[in-house]
């Protein structure tokens, strides 16, 4: 309760400070803070805002949380990396042939995680306490609406809009699943949708299963995807005062509500030892949610049909739709990233995320959900599908060389992501 005490004041105290920093004069990085000249900033706040809002993102970039960066052109965002100059293959033992330098940390974490997984797996007594292996689902249930409707839908693609009680469920629920800062995971996602399958693709899929399901978190960044990462707008992220309070206090967030929490639950509830409530909560849920997040990026970009492209890798897959909460209709959602189903129809037992939101929807909690017109979609299926649409089947494309290009949501700009 300290913590979540702690955490209240403290968010109010960012907001307070970003109210007064209405009067300084243009910023975005730590060496550029304050403007010198503006009267209207006493030195106290230039130090609380030197220290509190300022983080590193992961890759290196020093940002600002203020209302002033979100004017800055985010290209023009300074950098402390020099992966630029990174050489383009490394090896390793001689054989093994890398795009670029292994992170070990990383690489020996998600390794030593998945061994214990393993066992785990394999000695957990699915029946032994079945409230345990029902809180698993439940918590599970919690993270992936966190990742699918809060970190994908909502802040990445804007697909609609909400209010301030959802947008604290939605962060919270993130935290449970226990991934990197929304900051980060918005970014690289935004990057993913806008140069998919190329170097600038934090995990192409042109590099194989394995790089783009989890060994793109083994290995230091393409130069591509930073270059163009610092040149994705980030300013709605960075001026939501729930993504501000995440960003302080990530650490604690994540350990309390992917750790700590679900576990504590099934020990003074129903009696769970210790052993089988960090078991089944912090190793097994924890890796079968974070793989479920991962089969996105990999088997949906791979193995399926493309009723609404050909042309592109996304494909629409049955069974990542299933354990991803209705992320598996990767064709559509990559020719539509704006509408809020992410699929084209809504049905909740291959979307169970389009279910919650519409459901926050009845009580005003989300509004301006967005779709395409049943039109467009057809035409698209018509012009650009592989032919095994249900209803609109067997379009011939004549421009199938073009470009690809999402299509921009009616009466808005093409977002590009
Ligand atoms: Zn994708
Ligand atoms: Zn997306």
């Amino acid at each position: 309760m300290g913590v979540a005490n702690d955490s209240d004041s403290d968010f109010e105290e960012i907001t307070n400070i970003n109210d007064k920093m209405n009067h300084v004069q243009a910023v975005t990085v730590v060496e550029t803070t304050l403007d010198e000249n503006s009267k209207c900033v006493n030195n106290q706040i230039k130090s609380n805002i030197t220290k509190r809002n300022v983080f590193k993102d992961s890759n290196n970039n020093v940002q600002q949380i203020t209302k002033e960066s979100l004017n800055v052109d985010s290209s023009k965002q300074t950098s402390t990396n020099d992966e630029d100059d990174q050489p383009m293959e490394y090896t390793l033992l001689g054989f093994i042939k890398f795009k670029s330098p292994i992170k070990w940390l990383n690489t020996v974490s998600i390794i030593l995680i998945h061994l214990i997984f393993i066992f785990g797996f394999f000695t957990y007594p699915l029946y032994g306490k079945i409230l345990t292996t029902l809180w698993g689902f439940v918590v599970g249930g919690i993270c992936g609406f966190g990742v699918t409707g809060g970190a994908h839908r909502f802040w990445c693609h804007r697909s609609y809009k909400a209010k301030l009680p959802l947008r604290i469920i939605l962060m919270l629920c993130y935290c449970t699943a226990g991934q990197n800062t929304l900051y980060d995971w918005v970014r690289d996602h935004r990057v993913h949708h806008k140069y998919s399958e190329t170097d600038a693709d934090p995990h192409n899929s042109n590099r194989g299963f394995f790089f783009a399901h989890v060994g793109w978190l083994m290995l230091q960044k393409h130069p591509e995807v930073i270059k163009k990462g610092r040149a994705i707008d980030m300013s709605d992220v960075l001026a939501d005062p729930v993504i501000q309070f995440h960003q302080k206090y990530f650490i604690p967030l994540k350990i309390l509500c992917c750790f700590i929490l679900p576990t504590i639950v099934p020990v003074y509830f129903w009696g769970e030892s210790w052993y089988m409530a960090f078991m089944s909560q912090a190793v097994l849920r924890y890796l079968f949610s974070l793989n479920f997040t991962w089969l996105v990026n990999s088997a949906a970009h791979m193995w399926g049909y493309k009723p609404y492209d050909r042309r592109i890798n996304p494909v629409e897959n049955v069974a990542v739709a299933v354990v991803a909460m209705g992320e598996g209709w990767h064709n559509y959602h990559h020719v539509f990233p704006w509408d809020y189903k992410a699929a084209e129809l809504g049905d909740y037992k291959l979307n169970i995320t389009t279910f919650w939101i519409d459901l926050f929807a009845k009580i005003g909690w989300a509004y301006d959900l967005k779709q395409p017109s049943e039109d467009l979609v057809r035409k698209t299926v018509q012009k650009y599908g592989d032919g095994c649409h249900s209803v609109w089947g067997h379009g011939q494309s004549e421009n199938i060389h073009a470009p690809v290009e999402a299509i921009p949501a009616p009466g808005e700009e093409n977002l590009g992501y």
